[in-house]
């Protein structure tokens, strides 16, 4: 085992600090306890920190994955990485092995409860960075729904996809085809009446048949999802208020819902559709035709509205998760899906929207569900350490104790004085010292004492009540406190979720 000192320099910095003024900083970060230890250098010249590929570096890491390595001490964080994704993985590593992490010139330790506090934020930025990757593809599909171009990826049934240019930019634009269009205005009209439920529209399409876009036949599913879109109404104002009522925010003006042109709806693809929250959403008015009259289109809304209802007092919701967890591949939610034996998640983008091939592995609700129990478990008592540990009782009860500290330092230095003033004899000054002796033993049972007191702060007691209350909690209370924890659940490819937490 032996102690490593890491120093990187760039080539095209001038004034940069150089390899040896480095690794002399590092060497005086060494502690005398740890002297026993042999001490190696590594040093990347001439190269950048945006990434790990250095020689050197990776020198390093093949040591601390064979375990030979205690500690490993920098003369700044960014001589290992500019990269906060990168540094964190390291301070994985790190930690996998063992090894303790010192940077000399911002005082970081891992080793020290402010150090493990950092890594815990930097740990919490590193996520957020990872996070703004999807966002950054999630905006590009928002800022095209922006301009009206369409923004979806297939062709409505109703329509087909012609090349253009909207706004002086290459998109595609929805012209009716003719056939389609026809059957489209029937299934609405059919709806429509009253007495025409769902599976009384499927039994007729197939009686005509009337062939769906994608799939060999219709289904209830497939017609509602139909039903609901507005890329098929003609947007008048009645339409413009039903989406201002909803809380939907509108782009575009109100002049311009004159009962021709049609709509999208897009927005946060976290959009609950089960709790009717539609405050994130947006419509904006395409340059391309509808089909159907507003009025037609809106008596068929409040049907399907009210089959909702019924349908969500009838089926229990499936998870507490349900809504929170995004396919890490498209962005788009991952619903439960009702297996032989078991339910597990799947992306709505595969199996709604046909834009994703999914997560290969099985992703269960029951794993899920434990796997993000354990998190919050751990959230909730983080939580109640700094809520405890801020407690203004414990803070006078510690001023006081270094009140008195001060005291005994004021006795001490009046020692010292008397004693250099040297008025004492022998006999006197060995008095003296014993006095200081009692006084500094007196000190540090009392520093021992704000250590006790600091460290009791993490009121065992009541962690274990808030855990136990989350244990406890009902399915909708898991609902509830995991919708203010968690703002989503990002689900990787390797079946491995990502929390991004709300605080
Ligand atoms: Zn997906």
């Amino acid at each position: 085992m032996y102690i490593a000192l890491y120093a990187r320099q760039s080539i095209d910095k001038e004034n940069s600090v150089s390899i040896e003024t480095q690794l002399d900083y590092c060497k005086a970060t060494i502690k005398p306890d740890e002297n026993q230890y042999p001490v190696r250098c590594f040093s990347d010249k001439g190269y950048s920190g945006k990434d790990t590929n250095r020689p050197e570096f990776q020198r390093l890491m093949k040591d601390v994955r064979r375990g030979r390595v205690a500690k490993v001490i920098v003369y700044k964080l960014d001589r290992i990485s500019r990269s906060i994704i990168d540094f964190v993985d390291m301070l994985q590593e790190f930690n996998d092995y063992n090894v303790k992490f010192v940077s000399s010139q911002e005082s970081f330790d891992t080793d020290s409860p402010y150090g493990e506090m950092i890594c815990k934020i930097l740990v919490v930025f590193a996520e957020f960075e990872r996070k703004s990757i999807i966002s950054r593809i999630k905006d590009a599909y928002e800022k095209r729904s922006d301009l009206g171009l369409y923004a979806g990826g297939r062709r409505p049934y109703g329509y087909d996809l012609e090349e253009a240019v909207i706004n002086g930019i290459k998109s595609k634009k929805l012209i009716p085809n003719q056939e389609e269009a026809a059957h489209i205005r029937y299934l609405f009209e059919v709806y429509a009446q009253p007495s025409v439920t769902l599976r009384q529209l499927q039994d007729n399409l197939l009686e005509r048949n009337i062939e769906p876009l994608t799939g060999t036949d219709w289904t209830t599913g497939k017609l509602s999802t139909l039903l609901r879109n507005p890329v098929y109404v003609k947007a008048d104002a009645e339409l413009y208020s039903y989406y201002e009522r909803k809380g939907v925010h509108i782009i575009g003006e109100t002049k311009d819902f004159d009962g021709t042109h049609n709509i999208q709806l897009y927005g946060k693809t976290t959009h609950d559709k089960s709790l009717d929250d539609w405050s994130d959403m947006k419509i904006v008015l395409l340059t391309s035709e509808g089909l159907v009259d507003s009025e037609v289109w809106l008596k068929c809304q409040r049907k399907l509205e009210q089959n909702k209802q019924i349908g969500n007092a009838l089926s229990n919701q499936t998870s507490w998760l349900s809504g929170k967890i995004v396919c890490s591949k498209c962005g788009h939610t991952m619903t439960t899906v009702k297996g032989q034996s078991q339910k597990y998640f799947l992306c709505t983008g595969k199996t709604h929207k046909k834009v994703c091939s999914g997560i290969k592995e099985t992703i269960y609700v029951e794993d899920m569900e434990d796997l993000v129990d354990e998190c919050i478990s751990q959230k909730l008592s983080e939580l109640n350490f700094s809520r405890v540990s801020h407690s203004d009782a414990k803070a006078n009860q510690i001023n006081l104790l270094k009140l008195k500290i001060r005291e005994i330092d004021g006795k001490l230095s009046s020692l010292s004085d008397a004693v250099l003033e040297g008025n004492f004899n022998g006999d006197m000054i060995s008095l003296l010292n014993e006095k200081a002796k009692r006084l500094n033993e007196e000190k540090r049972k009392l520093l021992d004492e704000i250590d006790d007191r600091t460290i009791s702060d993490i009121s065992v007691q009541e962690t274990i009540n808030f855990s136990k209350k989350w244990r406890k909690a009902s399915f909708n209370e898991r609902r509830a406190i995991c919708g203010i924890l968690i703002k989503t659940i990002i689900m990787h490819e390797d079946g491995n979720p990502e929390i991004i937490w709300n605080i």
